[in-house]
């Protein structure tokens, strides 16, 4: 097997075996980074693992696992042929851990090197943190990535132990991503990001919304990421059904309310049910809903803050709309000609004292 082969064959081992037989644009990933998206080359060090982690293709006793490890060489070289072909412009580098959490963590690292100092690559490198490397090492990593994450992967210290024996949220994860916020925070080149899986325990959706909103409280992450749940074949998960992706999406958008909107955990209380958010709704709506008392908002004389939170309206509408106010008072949706989302803005404003909403009837 060649080299480029060898790159094909981890990377799309790194995509966790979604596909039987992708093609190679199917390898590449568009990752958010603070310069935008990028395509990038998702990539596995090795394939080996001593863990044992019960929803993963890489666990310790899957059979069907095809192992195999890159040399740090072999990961700069195979890299920079797709970077020089215009294939992709970043490399995310994960990796099962094989022997001592260091080691693998400085094989991923030495290959990064390579790359910044052999090949002169200053573009995008994200690279996963090892459960159980040393702080000087993280440190090291941070060094050399653009950006670096620690998969929590669940939102309590007993579930984790439960899938993932040998990894701890408090003796380790949690302690990385600090050290990595003390050194990133006041770099604008640096991110870190964490991810959390749904669906592989029991836990529900008020468990990771709390888990979310410490996370984004306590240090600067760029965004959680969410990974709904599908069952790899030869895992001892392989006959669990997989996790709604919706569940996925509306979690995805409670980050985005409490990162961006100020939202708290305690805001979402009253939609849960059952402790889990409703799946046919989003949430900001869900909770305008269950806060009668806080509608309809006059548009007119809302502060930027009360604006935000009204469903339909984001940063720039609400920028917007007191920029128009400004100009002249709102009477009527012609003052609001080009805002989008206007029919769920209505449903919730008052313009001018009036309300304009007209709900839609299906016959
Ligand atoms: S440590 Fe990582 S690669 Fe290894 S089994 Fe667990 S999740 Fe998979």
């Amino acid at each position: 097997m060649d080299l480029q082969q060898r790159i094909r064959l981890m990377s799309r081992l790194a995509s966790f075996e979604r596909e039987e037989e992708p093609d190679f644009e199917s390898c590449i990933f568009h990752a958010s980074t603070p310069k935008g998206k990028v395509p990038i080359l998702k990539l596995m060090q090795t394939t080996m693992c001593d863990k044992n982690c019960v929803y993963c293709a890489f666990r310790r006793d899957r059979e069907e696992t095809v192992r195999m490890a890159l040399k740090p060489e072999e990961v700069a070289k195979g890299f920079m042929e797709l970077y020089r072909a215009g294939k992709v412009k970043g490399l995310f580098l994960s990796s099962g851990i094989f022997g001592n959490p260091e080691f693998t963590m400085e094989r991923m690292i030495d290959s990064a090197k390579i790359l910044r100092e052999k090949y002169g690559f200053r573009g995008y490198i994200h690279l996963k943190l090892m459960p159980g490397a040393s702080l000087q090492t993280v440190e090291e990593a941070v060094r050399v990535a653009s950006r670096v994450s620690i998969n929590l992967e669940t939102s309590k210290e007993e579930r984790l132990k439960q899938i993932a024996k040998g990894k701890s949220i408090l003796k380790d994860m949690l302690q990385k991503i600090e050290y990595v916020d003390r050194l990133i925070r006041e770099r604008s080149d640096k991110s870190q990001i964490t991810q959390m899986m749904v669906g592989v325990g029991e836990e529900k959706d008020r468990e990771i919304i709390k888990a979310v909103d410490f996370l984004n409280r306590r240090f600067k992450l760029s965004r959680v990421y969410f990974s709904a749940f599908f069952p790899v074949p030869g895992t001892p998960l392989e006959n669990r059904a997989p996790e709604n992706p919706i569940r996925e999406h509306r979690l995805y958008q409670i980050d985005f309310l409490i990162r961006e909107y100020q939202f708290g955990a305690e805001d979402f209380e009253k939609i849960l049910r059952d402790g889990n958010l409703p799946l046919d709704k989003d949430p900001k709506t869900a909770w305008a809903e269950a806060n009668p008392h806080l509608f309809p908002v006059e548009l007119n004389t809302a502060d930027y803050e009360t604006l935000i939170r009204v469903p339909g309206i984001g940063k720039k509408t609400a920028k917007e709309l007191i920029r128009r106010r400004k100009e002249k008072r709102i009477s009527s949706p012609i003052d609001l000609k080009g805002i989008r989302n206007l029919h769920k803005i209505l449903r919730f404003t008052l313009l001018n004292g009036r309300s304009f909403y007209q709900p839609i009837m299906y016959s």
